[in-house]
């Protein structure tokens, strides 16, 4: 079986004479990023979403195939929203359905909701679990491939993780540990071995680790910079102290400055790190404060933005010591590995759910099953189960029922099929994000709508390009790219992993067999305001056609793998472009609270009001799925004894 698709014709147009020649512009530009001038211009585009084929593209195989990202029914409905053309005044609903329990998001933090539910619940107590895709997971779901045969799984976002610890007592737990005892998730994993009687390679195990200073080293990273006419490759340029990198001498020594620079400044209290750190972007922290130059903070932007959507300009240097970013924080040890799932962290989403409703994925309650069995969608809402997962049904209003104050129920409206439903519940945990809720949330206090709307979010595109094998890169000696990026280009880095083994799940990991090559890539525009970055990004994201998109990314991997070898007809077999419009809820200065005394918008919103309680990950801060679990656990617990 072939069901693969070919990229649209265009080996016959492009090959990398035409690229060296001038398909592709702008050698020898900036280290990263683009100019401030160009992004103003595009920022008078307006999104052009439509709901077809030429938009969305190629979803690949498999349960996951009409899911992949951001829906355009799924856009197309929360526009109307946004528009003031769904709700409430719309005509009767079809239908109408009481519940004890309505939780809004079928991401991590509505099935932490809905876990936790599971375990409280009084005997016959319902719940109802709405998703606006046509599957659950949120930003953790997975695409899949078939290559001549070979099945292969990658993530459309959530991706890596590292083992956490054990715990002794789940309840007190919290996090990564707690769900990793409540659910039996196994802390051993079986990767593909890697002979190195081929070329010492070494691979990444998920998406993200080979950003990450410190593990870096662990993955044979290429970094492509625009030199002369063809551009120049620099392999493991950490290792070799920048010496094998075109940069100049001065450029080298900032950049090895930031990148050597453990935790310069220790603190007392985590209250007093935020109190000072939240005041200030990671870059003002690196230049001001620290006096480091500006190689730094462009470097660390790649690595900001796949982590929390923007850049350094615009991140607070709190996140930053969050993560380990240099002057905040050393190195992680190099024997800390990442781990990724076939279909990253898709593989909790459906440990939550196999939980939830036993017969939602197929086989037995084990690993290997959960992580590679079929979804019966049949099972996930059935009349009188205990916990019901609709999906394809997007909120449109919700409202307590007279006073929040002395209310006895909430309202719910949502679409489904075109078609307006009403439900009636004790309790609503709203795991959706706030660019949706503060429209949705009909009764909102004004302490609540003002802290809604003082969250920004950044868009994001996965792209997971099949490969029918991966010699170029081999020839390169790398397995994972980060290039200098110039006007013109696409993305800043991509990756193939070591593809985690599960049961009859076998990828294999050979040059000459197919692989999963994926590109992360942020919008980011150093030295615009946040606000203009985040709607630049969305138009960039929205208005691009996915036919432009699969030129784009041929193109940019002509101009990097074309003289290794790269052929787009016969190398590339599909390419599936995950949009997310809302991917990460960015902690600028000031998001954690700043150095005042006064709560955080985060802090309002998680007080929740009447009947109706919030919990999702863009709370947190920086986006992670425990965490997020624990935010849909949270605000369950707030409605519990109204229900
Ligand atoms: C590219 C990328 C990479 C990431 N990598 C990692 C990683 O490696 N590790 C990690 O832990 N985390 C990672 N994250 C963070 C990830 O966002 C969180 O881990 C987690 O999956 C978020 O879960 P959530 O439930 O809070 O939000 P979401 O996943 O956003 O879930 C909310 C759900 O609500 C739905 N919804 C919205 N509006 C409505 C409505 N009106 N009606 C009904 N449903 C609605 C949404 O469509 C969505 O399905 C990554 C995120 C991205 C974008």
């Amino acid at each position: 079986m072939a069901s693969m698709k070919r990229v649209s014709g265009l080996d016959t147009h492009i090959t990398r004479r035409d690229f060296v020649n001038g398909v592709a512009i702008g050698f020898g530009a900036l280290l990263l990023g683009g100019t401030a001038a160009g992004h103003a211009q595009q920022a008078a585009r307006t999104p052009v979403v439509s709901p077809d084929e030429d938009w969305y593209g190629y979803g690949g195989v498999g349960d996951y195939r009409l899911s992949h990202g951001n829906t355009p029914q799924a856009m197309a409905e929360a526009h109307r929203i946004r528009d003031g053309i769904s709700g409430s005044g719309l005509g009767d609903p079809v239908s109408t359905e009481e519940y004890d329990l309505v939780i809004i998001g079928g991401g991590m933090a509505g099935l932490g909701a809905a876990l936790e539910h599971m375990k409280q619940r009084r005997e016959g107590q319902s719940c109802l679990l709405l998703d606006n895709h046509p599957i659950f997971g949120g930003e953790s779901k997975e695409n899949e491939f078939n290559v001549n045969g070979t099945r292969l799984i990658g993530p459309q976002g959530a991706n890596g993780f590292f083992i956490p610890g054990e715990v002794s007592d789940i309840e007190s737990a919290s996090g990564d540990p707690r769900y990793y005892a409540e659910l039996g998730i196994p802390r051993e994993f079986e990767y593909r071995g890697w002979t190195a009687q081929k070329k010492p390679l070494r691979f990444c195990q998920d998406n993200y680790g080979y950003l990450v200073r410190g593990l870096q080293e662990n993955t044979s990273v290429g970094h492509f910079f625009n030199h002369g006419n063809e551009g120049v490759w620099a392999n493991d340029m950490w290792q070799q102290e920048l010496a094998n990198t075109p940069l100049d001498p001065k450029a080298r020594r900032s950049l090895l400055d930031w990148y050597g620079t453990g935790a310069n400044i220790h603190f007392v209290s985590d209250d007093q790190a935020r109190k000072w750190l939240d005041t200030m972007s990671y870059k003002e922290f690196l230049e001001r404060e620290q006096g480091m130059g500006a190689e730094g903070a462009k470097y660390a932007d790649l690595f900001l933005a796949a982590s929390c959507g923007l850049g350094s300009d615009v991140t607070s240097a709190y996140a930053a010591y969050q993560l380990p970013m240099p002057g905040l924080n050393d190195p992680p040890s190099p024997s800390s590995k990442r781990n990724s799932f076939p279909g990253g962290n898709s593989g909790y989403a459906r440990h939550f759910v196999k939980k939830l409703i036993p017969e939602a994925i197929t086989g037995e309650d084990k690993f290997e099953d959960i992580i590679t069995g079929r979804i019966n969608f049949n099972a996930l809402d059935r009349p009188g189960q205990p916990i019901r997962l609709r999906l394809d049904s997007t909120a449109v209003s919700v409202s307590h029922v007279g006073n929040p104050a002395d209310s006895e129920r909430v309202e719910i409206v949502y679409r489904r099929g075109g078609k307006q439903h009403r439900l009636w519940a004790k309790g609503v945990v709203m795991a959706t994000g706030s660019w949706i809720n503060r429209y949705i949330v009909k009764d909102l206090p004004e302490s609540h709508a003002t802290a809604l709307g003082k969250f920004r979010h950044a868009p994001f595109l996965v792209a997971n390009v099949a490969l029918t094998n991966w010699r170029f890169l081999y020839k390169l000696g790398i397995t994972a790219a980060i290039w200098d990026r110039t006007e013109g280009d696409f993305g800043y880095t991509c990756n193939i992993r070591n593809p985690m083994q599960v049961g009859s799940y076998q990828p294999p990991l050979d040059p000459n067999q197919p692989t999963v090559l994926s590109f992360y890539t942020p919008f980011y525009y150093p030295g615009l305001p946040i606000e203009q970055q985040v709607i630049l990004g969305r138009a960039e994201l929205l208005s691009t056609s996915y036919a432009n998109y699969e030129q784009k990314i041929i193109r940019q991997m002509i101009k990097l793998f074309g003289a290794a070898g790269f052929e787009p007809a016969k190398d590339v077999a599909g390419i599936i472009l995950n949009r997310w419009g809302h991917a990460y809820s960015v902690p600028y200065p000031g998001f954690y609270g700043g150095a005042g005394d006064d709560p955080a918008p985060r802090d309002i919103i998680r007080q929740g009001y009447g009947r109706i309680a919030f919990g999702h990950s863009e709370l947190d801060g920086l986006q992670h799925w425990g965490p997020a679990a624990d935010e849909g656990r949270r605000a369950y617990t707030q409605v519990k004894d109204a229900i």
